[in-house]
């Protein structure tokens, strides 16, 4: 399928993919007919002001707004979600479980409005948590997931709504792609409030150190637990591509560059130009001891995997922060 001929939803288009997947698909003279979010428009991290696309203020856990939001379209884009980073997801299961409606709902409405594809965003933490125990990894393959064990919460939704996208393609013909992204940092996204992800919030903390001349950092865990990071340009090409492929099922869309918590704060410091000194949190939300991405299946069925290096995307999205800051700029833990 090219999704040039298509017409588009983008659902959780005021967070930080959606937003960014929005701008990338107008910027290619895509059809994105709907960006729909529960935030006040005030609140999303982009707002595209096009001609012919719709921003709608909805909560799609309601099905009636889901049957509204695909409406008259041909591609469904599930990204939306009520997520965060450990902080918020080891803290809040039961709302990390009731994006379960948004998947659910979005579902039916796409089948009963002859939807040709739907894409869901799924996540790494859909694989068994008894592969993660350890920082010497061995990267994740994709039937790694099952026998399943994922992370409490939000593992258990996102891999509920992949077996919701095989059953709703397998009895009803709806079409489905499905990705597990790996961590996905990048600027436009959440770096305050409560939400954020490490590499965000590790800059966060570094300019807050540099401009405070506090030259201290607290750090979640010991440090050691390995992770890796996806920069956004390419969780946007994988996802485009995913979607338009004839791959019917769930795909790791995650970088391979393996670091550890401290090699992150590292390449943040010198990016900075500081050095600080480190206190480690044991007690905090810290996630698994380490995971990182086995690219094979999607090196063999798509010839290309994630490749821009940490270094690199870190650098720019340092530097948003630093701008969103200095510009007195403020993100808060929105209600929903
Ligand atoms: P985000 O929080 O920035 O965006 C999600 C958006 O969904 C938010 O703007 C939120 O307001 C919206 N939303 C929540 N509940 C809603 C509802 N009931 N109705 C309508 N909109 C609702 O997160 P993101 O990083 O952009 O993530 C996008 C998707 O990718 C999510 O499904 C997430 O679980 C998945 N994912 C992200 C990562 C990552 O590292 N960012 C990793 C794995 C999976």
């Amino acid at each position: 399928m090219n999704l040039r001929d298509q017409k588009i939803v983008v659902c959780g288009a005021g967070g930080f993919i959606g937003g960014h997947l929005v701008k990338h698909l107008i910027s290619q003279g895509m059809n994105v007919v709907r960006a729909v979010d529960i935030k006040p428009k005030t609140e999303w991290y982009q707002v595209h002001e096009i001609l012919g696309l719709d921003n709608v203020v909805a909560d799609l856990k309601d099905l009636g707004n889901c049957y509204r939001a695909v409406e008259g379209t041909t591609v469904v884009f599930d990204l939306a979600a009520d997520m965060g980073g450990m902080g918020f997801i080891e803290n809040n299961k039961a709302l990390c479980m009731l994006s379960v409606l948004i998947g659910t709902h979005l579902l039916v409405a796409a089948k009963h409005a002859g939807v040709k594809r739907f894409f869901f965003s799924s996540s790494a933490c859909v694989y068994n948590s008894e592969k993660q125990k350890t920082p010497q990894v061995i990267p994740l393959r994709e039937e790694d997931a099952y026998p399943a064990q994922p992370e409490d919460g939000y593992g258990w939704e996102k891999l509920f709504t992949e077996r919701m996208c095989r059953h709703f393609e397998e009895d009803f013909a709806l079409e489905c792609r499905v990705a597990r992204y790996h961590n996905v940092y990048g600027p436009f996204g959440t770096w305050a409030g409560g939400r954020e992800k490490a590499p965000a919030a590790i800059c966060r903390k570094v300019i807050e150190a540099k401009h405070s001349g506090k030259h201290e950092i607290e750090i979640w865990g010991d440090g050691k637990q390995t992770r890796s990071f996806m920069y956004i340009d390419d969780c946007l090409k994988g996802t485009q591509m995913i979607t338009e492929s004839n791959i019917h099922e769930p795909l790791n869309l995650g970088s391979d560059e393996l670091v550890t918590i401290d090699q992150l704060v590292d390449l943040v410091e010198e990016i900075a130009g500081v050095r600080l000194k480190r206190y480690y949190k044991l007690d905090a939300p810290k996630g698994v001891n380490g995971r990182n991405s086995d690219n094979t299946r999607i090196l063999e069925l798509l010839g290309w995997e994630p490749s821009i290096r940490l270094r690199e995307g870190l650098a720019k999205t340092y530097a948003w922060i630093e701008e969103e800051i200095a510009t007195g700029k403020e993100q808060i833990l929105a209600a929903r």
